[in-house]
């Protein structure tokens, strides 16, 4: 059930709802969201199962970025064929990483998750929405800044591993270059409130959203807030005191996700990969696939997520090949 099948407001301008996979994809200019595909939908009977195809591609694919739930996994579960595509890729020395838009959990705890389903990886060959962060202060000269942190991102912190000072109480807002918005229960109201009387005085303030998800799937179809929702809300009511600010976010279908995998890979594997051949497999078209287009990658839609045959149908999003599965 998505939010607007839900009833509830209507999405912010710039968002796009897909199943129960909302961000922000179309009316953003980094991102192309209609159009942004080769529109080469297979029917779904004629390519079933991923790894099949990957089997015949040849050096047309020199990468794999997996995305986690709803393609490896389902509810903390191994989804079928999960495991075979792994080995198929660890003993063909494909290069691959997982990416995830999940902030909140730090890798160490992701990897167990994906450890208790049976699904073994490095720390090098996860990547989330955090870890884009190193690269962002890196860039921006914020080493050593203290930034107001809502929420959490993940446990050790990924603000902090990337240089960050993280100040979470309210009252200090006043001393931080910045703002970041994570997720987990916590005082949402005071933060936004501190943070919505700072930024009209400090309109310059940096505001970085690791995940752009605004909500994010639980079991029986329910949802949860996520921390685009927090930055969505936190941009309206900023908008109504006359100051238009404009977030920083990291994860997918944003750039910066896409571009720490990439620089990820090609240090571990010692060679330049081109982006038109690398393959970004998910579930979601508004993160994964409008994500992939819009860096240059080739894309892969697996229907054993968030998005039904008949929301693709509808969608103007267009990956280039569609599976019911991974090993079908
Ligand atoms: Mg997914």
């Amino acid at each position: 059930m998505g939010l607007r099948s839900g009833g509830l407001a209507p999405l912010p301008e710039g968002f796009v709802s897909v199943g129960n996979s909302v961000s922000h994809a179309e009316g953003n200019p980094s991102v192309p969201g209609a159009g942004g595909g080769s529109a080469r939908v297979p029917a779904a009977d004629s390519i079933r199962g991923l790894l099949p195809w990957l089997r015949r591609q040849g050096s047309s694919v020199e990468a794999v970025l997996l995305d986690v739930d709803g393609v490896l996994t389902l509810s903390h579960r191994a989804l079928p064929g999960s495991r075979a595509l792994v080995e198929w890729l660890r003993r063909e020395g494909m290069p691959f990483v997982l990416l995830t838009n999940d902030g909140s959990n730090s890798a160490a705890e992701k990897l167990a998750d994906l450890r208790a389903a049976g699904l073994p990886f490095e720390p090098w060959e996860l990547i989330s929405s955090g870890h884009a962060l190193a690269a962002v202060v890196a860039e921006r000269g914020w080493a050593g800044a203290a930034f107001f942190r809502m929420g959490l991102l993940g446990e050790p912190c990924y603000a902090e591993a990337a240089g960050l000072r993280v100040i979470t109480d309210p009252e200090r807002i006043g001393c931080c270059r910045g703002i970041l918005i994570g997720e987990r229960p916590y005082d949402w109201e005071s933060a936004v409130a501190a943070a919505l009387n700072h930024l009209p005085a400090y309109p310059d303030t940096p505001v970085v959203v690791p995940n752009p998800d605004i909500f994010f799937p639980l079991a029986e179809g329910r949802v949860h807030p996520a921390s685009g929702a927090i930055a969505a809300f936190l941009q309206l009511l900023c908008r109504a005191r006359g100051v238009e600010v404009e977030p920083l976010y990291l994860g997918k279908p944003f750039r910066p996700i896409f571009a720490h995998a990439q620089r990820a890979l090609e240090s571990r594997f010692g060679r330049a990969i081109a982006r038109e051949r690398m393959l970004m497999v998910g579930d979601s078209l508004s993160g994964d696939i409008a994500g992939g287009h819009a860096y240059g990658c080739r894309t892969a839609l697996v229907l054993t997520g968030v998005t039904r045959a008949a929301q693709l149908a509808r969608s103007k999003v267009r990956p280039d090949v569609v599976f019911e599965g991974l090993a079908v």
